[in-house]
């Protein structure tokens, strides 16, 4: 088999793996190489902040496929493999263990990294052993060994990974703070009624919500360990264990010393294709232009991830279909399950139907009279029927909206017979 028959795959995370499978279902004839810098096989990240951080899943059922799913579908996993360059005019890639390997088609899913926390009293180079990340399943077991009945966790971010994490560490019997540098909790991803709904179920459940308030010192002891959390008010939270989730950053440096497009994540168009013909990339490391929504979008979420691989291993099999998937996204906290879909950024009217009092509502976020985004919490019939609202862009007037003696169903119907 040629080398230009390869089809190599750098990140064995959602995306890669996804695409690795695609690409052999929509017949790619050469070898596959899925190449992860992490020592076991593709897993599910979602679990890591709810089922697994409280002890209900475990790490055989993170994964996603087994071994042997691979070895059916005659994909060459390797793992530890930590890709450092990318070569594009010899087309290979040079491994951080000093090997190259040649490939004829490449694609990038290198995911993204946790952001890392800056203020005083952090060195750089030496995180305490007691403050945290959440990425990895290494991370995620080094916070479970953390925390116990009792333990005090300050969670540094109050957006969906700190508010997970805040739920989680209360099923354990944590006492826990939630400091968020925003006025409320969830600001970036969603309008104020649900940062104030999220902010009442945590109070509910215990947790101290504190927001508008920023970091400004990590107090450490002599063996270097966390002993407290000074903040900007100048309030001193004790911790034993502090979790950092201030967001995420797109793994592109490998691409763009390669020379890709790159604008805050490899850019790429609806089959999930870079700068360069023969190199795709897909997930949390990418940008794409939305038609929906006008802009250029970076996704953190599964869905994405799954989908944007897919269109790639559509595009590198000669049967090409385009991405043009509503952006969605869940959120497991206690008893509530959020599901979001679209992008509610710049609307202008949001409307509730249902009862937050009851924990079970829809609130619709509309711009120009169309619904652009909803976010259903404990209503997964109404979500589904919501996605097509929010892909069909359609105009529905706030009041039916609002009325949910109307199924919303029917408003679907009449709004795209209208
Ligand atoms: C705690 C947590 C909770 C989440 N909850 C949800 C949720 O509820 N719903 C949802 O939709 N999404 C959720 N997400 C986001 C979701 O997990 C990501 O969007 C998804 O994992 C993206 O997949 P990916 O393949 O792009 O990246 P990743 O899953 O990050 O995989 C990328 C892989 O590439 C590897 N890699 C990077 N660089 C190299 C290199 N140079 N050489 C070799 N390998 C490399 C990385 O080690 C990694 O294994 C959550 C994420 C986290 C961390």
């Amino acid at each position: 088999m040629q080398s230009s028959d390869t089809l190599l795959i750098v990140g064995a995370g959602s995306a890669g793996s996804e695409l690795a499978v695609s690409a052999r279902q929509l017949g790619w004839p050469g070898p596959i190489v899925l190449l992860g810098e992490e020592h076991c096989l593709p897993y599910h990240r979602p679990p890591l902040s709810k089922a697994f951080l409280h002890g209900t899943a475990t790490s055989d059922s993170l994964t996603m496929r087994p071994q042997e799913a691979y070895e059916k579908a005659n994909i060459d996993v390797r793992l530890g493999a930590r890709v450092a360059s990318i070569d594009r005019a010899a087309k290979r890639v040079h491994l951080h263990d000093g090997s190259t390997l040649a490939y004829g088609k490449l694609a990038l899913c290198t995911g993204g990294r946790p952001r890392p926390l800056v203020a005083d009293g952090l060195a750089a180079d030496a995180a305490p052993g007691n403050l945290h990340v959440l990425r990895t399943q290494a991370d995620a077991q080094a916070i479970r060994d953390g925390l116990a009945e009792g333990t005090q966790l300050v969670v540094i971010g109050g957006g969906y990974v700190g508010l997970e994490v805040a739920a989680s560490a209360r099923k354990l019997g944590a006492s826990v703070t939630v400091l968020e540098a925003q006025p409320r909790v969830l600001a970036r991803v969603t309008g104020e009624a649900l940062s104030a709904f999220y902010t009442a179920i945590h109070r509910e459940a215990g947790v101290d919500i504190r927001t508008g308030v920023a970091v400004q010192r990590i107090e450490c002891d002599e063996r270097g360990r966390v002993r407290a959390v000074i903040c900007s008010d100048g309030a001193r939270l004790p911790a034993d264990c502090v979790v950092v989730g201030v967001g995420m950053l797109p793994n592109a440096e490998l691409a763009a010393a390669a020379g890709l497009a790159v604008d805050g994540g490899i850019v790429v168009d609806a089959l999930s294709v870079t700068s360069d013909p023969d190199i795709v990339a897909a997930g949390d490391c990418t940008v794409h232009d939305h038609a929906l929504y006008a802009r250029r979008v970076r996704l953190e979420s599964v869905p994405n991830a799954l989908e944007q691989a897919r269109a790639a291993a559509s595009a590198l099999c000669g049967k090409p279909k385009p991405n043009h998937a509503v952006p969605w996204f869940w959120s497991d906290q206690y008893d509530l399950k959020l599901q979001m879909v679209g992008l509610s950024a710049g609307f202008e009217a949001c409307v509730l139907r249902g009862a937050p009092q009851e924990r079970n509502f829809i609130a619709f976020y509309l711009r120009d009279g169309c619904v652009i985004a909803a976010d259903a919490v404990n209503r997964p019939a109404d979500f589904m029927v919501a996605k097509r609202l929010v892909a069909a862009a359609c105009r529905i007037d706030a009041d039916q909206l609002a009325d949910a003696s109307v199924p919303l169903k029917q408003l679907l119907l009449t709004a795209v017979s209208a």
